[in-house]
């Protein structure tokens, strides 16, 4: 018989759980709810909130409503999208999570607090396009750099100051690689700050993923393929154990993978719901019957 654990440490984080509860909330009183963009990167969850209710927009759905009311995820939105709801008389359910929040008061500030806004470069080490991203974008009138990779460090200008934010979910390790460039780059009469806006709930993961990741034959990752926290943490689970497969539902489990193994780890990203890294352990138990 195969031993399965399910990882204690993967799991929504608290920004996630918040926005689910508030989304739940507001459905059990009957009220006719909208959210902006998936509430969660988990196709499985999603669905099981559209069955409650929940009705998922995108922003040119929004500009056609009136007199309703929308729910902001975790990842935060740019100030346009609260002046749309102001125009649209849109009550705004705001679940966008504190840790962001802060974050986006943070640019906020800097790229107010300039002399010249927009001579420096406000610098933000995130994926291009991400909810999240375009809302700490949103703080500069749009002016902010936004970087993926160390290899696009090398386009910045190194004669003018930069700030350097990080979008949450980013890697500790690739973000200090691009402080360290930075810093041995800058012009003697430029500034340069960098502030480590990574979320710790899942930059702890990390070690800890990586830990249960050694302890097992077999790791099944569960997670929707557009998270972006997932994607960091599973490529940690490949890095030390190549028997990882990345899996949205029990259904792409295949029977060949639990050939020859003694030990399976159930693991997540923080939009994993628990309830379907169980469904997972329990397609493994009925394969094994
Ligand atoms: S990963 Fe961190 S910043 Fe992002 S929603 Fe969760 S708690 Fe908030």
């Amino acid at each position: 018989m195969i031993q399965i654990e399910i990882d204690n440490g993967s799991g929504f984080c608290f920004g996630v759980t918040t926005a689910i509860k508030k989304a739940e909330e507001e459905l059990a009183k009957g009220t006719k709810l909208y959210c902006l963009g998936d509430i969660v990167h988990n196709g499985m969850e999603c669905e099981r909130l559209r069955e409650m209710g929940l009705i998922t927009i995108n922003h040119d759905e929004m500009r056609q409503l009136h007199n309703v009311k929308v729910l902001l995820r975790a990842h935060g939105e740019p100030p346009e999208t609260y002046e749309l709801a102001r125009k649209n008389n849109i009550e705004i359910i705001d679940a966008t999570c504190p840790v962001v929040l802060q974050l986006q008061k943070r640019i906020k500030q800097q790229y107010d607090g300039s002399e010249t806004p927009g001579d420096a470069q406000i610098v933000i080490f995130g994926k291009k396009g991400h909810a999240e991203v375009l809302g700490l974008v949103g703080q500069t009138q749009s002016t902010a750099i936004v970087i993926e990779s160390f290899d696009e460090v090398t386009k910045l200008d190194f004669s003018r100051d930069i700030y350097l934010y990080s979008q949450t979910t980013k890697s500790l390790d690739e973000f200090h690689r691009i402080i360290d460039y930075i810093q041995s780059h800058i012009s003697k009469d430029a500034t340069f700050k960098s502030f480590d806006t990574i979320c710790r709930n899942v930059a702890n993961r990390m070690p800890n993923i990586s830990q249960f990741a050694t302890r097992h034959d077999l790791i099944l990752f569960v997670c929707g393929r557009k998270s972006s926290n997932g994607k960091v943490l599973f490529n940690e689970c490949l890095r030390v154990n190549p028997n990882t497969h990345l899996i949205e539902d029990p259904q792409e489990i295949q029977p060949e993978w639990l050939e020859d193994i003694q030990t399976v780890g159930i693991c997540g990203a923080t939009s994993t719901p628990r309830w379907l890294m169980e469904q997972c352990r329990d397609a493994i138990l009925r394969m094994q019957q």
